[in-house]
């Protein structure tokens, strides 16, 4: 079959290494896509197209000469990674780090045309890594948080070692991750190789997140994460110390936490005096339950008076969840709920709470991170929230990946899976593998609904 006919895959057998040659197949390509695809013959107007680094280029280039024709809007790319399955859950992509900025780019402008499939040789959607690896690198906390079954007061004896850490954060750079959250179910900085991770995820390029409680956060460390690209959370659940305390169960915990943010924020300036704009970005999260359904709005405002950048909010989540086959099945935490959920007696002051955060985000933009489509989708979360009444799926599949201080491949964190043991095969090779792909097709139909920021929901059709 000639190259570019209907039903091949261009450059399957390679790029040709005369530029001469491949650039005429790119051009005959090119050319035969100007046409409208509605008055094509059939295999007109769709091009598969076997990338490899030595056409990336003339692949972004067609891509941006169809936009510009006005053919974009109509043609059909399928983008083929050459691929091989060595196991179950190995999928090797050659040159994939190489090729990944320029897909990634592709990607997010695809709206412009041309209609964009990425796939694999062997035969499954291929799935860009996901923009923030999560990284735990230990278990330890001082907190006892009433929503929170995940403390630990020793650190764990399987947990990883530095060596295996800084390997992942490597391949997290090689693979094309923007972002490392160096935060699981521990206090971060309470690893003392903390400052080292996060500046060797600096060094490789890529931004660093962490969550805190704030205890850890003296003027010295304050300075030494204000020189770093950084966006630091800190948990605090109450405008006033005494909610907050009440919440996360240790005394003097929300006069630490609101401290860390005076720290970090008089940090910041210093770094700034003395080497230009910082990178810190100080934000607070905080997780909407009984205890301080009154007191959101107010903490909003507090975090914006001492200078942070913005408040993550999310609604207390005592869903659990196991897998059952091919399913996964949902129990809540009825118990937990009696006591945490906001009461009935609640009810208004709740609906008042979400009117007041529609205001703030009209006032303050993204200062609240969550949209106003976000504070609906909590309004309702606490009327039901079940799948069906939320009409939402996950997307965690495509948008998240974790590794726990054991080394643990998650999918997610609330789920007790995992694909293996990071340390032995990396993960990168297993991203795209078969195993992983049938954890997606659970993760479509799971009935849990975590609200949580980071996990995109999106709505079912
Ligand atoms: S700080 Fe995090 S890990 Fe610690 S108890 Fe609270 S929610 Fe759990
Ligand atoms: S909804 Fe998504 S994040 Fe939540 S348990 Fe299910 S798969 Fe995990």
């Amino acid at each position: 079959m000639a190259e570019g006919a209907p039903g091949s895959i261009l450059f399957e057998r390679g790029t040709p290494d005369s530029p001469g040659e491949a650039l005429a197949v790119y051009r005959r390509i090119v050319d035969s896509l100007r046409g409208p695809v509605a008055s094509a013959p059939a295999g007109e107007g769709r091009v598969r197209w076997r990338v490899d680094p030595a056409n990336l280029g003339l692949l972004s280039r067609a891509v941006g000469e169809l936009r510009e024709r006005g053919g974009g809007g109509t043609a059909k790319l399928e983008v083929q990674l050459l691929a091989e399955d060595l196991a179950d859950d190995d999928t090797r992509i050659p040159n994939e780090g190489f090729m990944v900025p320029t897909l990634r780019r592709l990607r997010e402008r695809e709206g412009e045309g041309p209609e964009l499939s990425l796939s694999l040789s062997v035969g499954r959607p291929y799935r860009l890594p996901p923009p923030a690896l999560d990284l735990s690198t230990n278990d330890l906390c001082g907190l006892r948080c009433n929503m929170c079954g995940n403390r630990a007061s020793r650190r764990d004896p399987m947990s990883m070692s530095p060596d295996d850490i800084r390997t992942l954060i490597r391949e997290a750079a090689e693979w094309g991750i923007p972002r490392v959250s160096l935060t699981g179910a521990g206090e971060p900085l309470r690893d003392p190789g903390m400052q080292g991770y996060i500046a060797l995820v600096n060094e490789l390029g890529m931004l660093a997140t962490i969550t805190s409680n704030g205890f850890p956060i003296s003027e010295r460390v304050a300075d030494e994460l204000a020189a770093r690209e950084l966006s630091v959370s800190i948990s605090i659940h109450g405008v006033t110390e005494a909610t907050h305390d009440a919440i996360v169960g240790i005394p003097t915990a929300g006069e630490h936490a609101w401290r860390a943010i005076r720290r970090l924020v008089a940090a910041r300036r210093r770094a700034r005096a003395t080497a230009g704009p910082g990178k810190l970005s100080i934000n607070v999260s905080t997780v909407i339950q009984r205890a301080n359904v009154h007191e959101i709005a107010a903490l909003v405002r507090r975090a914006r008076d001492l200078g942070a950048d913005g408040v993550n909010i999310q609604p207390i989540n005592l869903q659990h969840g196991h897998v059952r086959g091919e399913a996964i099945v949902r129990r809540d935490d009825v118990l937990l709920g009696a006591s945490l959920l906001p009461s009935p007696e609640q009810r208004e002051r709740l609906g008042r709470l979400f009117e007041e955060l529609i205001s703030l985000r009209r006032e303050l933009g993204k200062f609240l991170h969550a949209s106003e489509d976000r504070i609906e989708l909590m309004r309702r979360y606490f009327v039901d929230s079940s799948r069906e009444a939320m009409g939402l799926s996950c997307q965690v599949g495509e948008r998240f990946l974790a590794v726990d201080h054991r080394g643990k491949i998650k999918p997610c964190y609330r789920l007790p899976w995992s694909v293996g043991d990071a340390r032995i095969s990396g993960i990168q090779r297993v991203w795209n593998s078969a195993a992983y792909g049938r954890i997606r097709r659970q993760i479509d139909s799971c009935p849990l609904t975590c609200l949580n920021n980071c996990f995109f929901r999106k709505g079912t059709s």
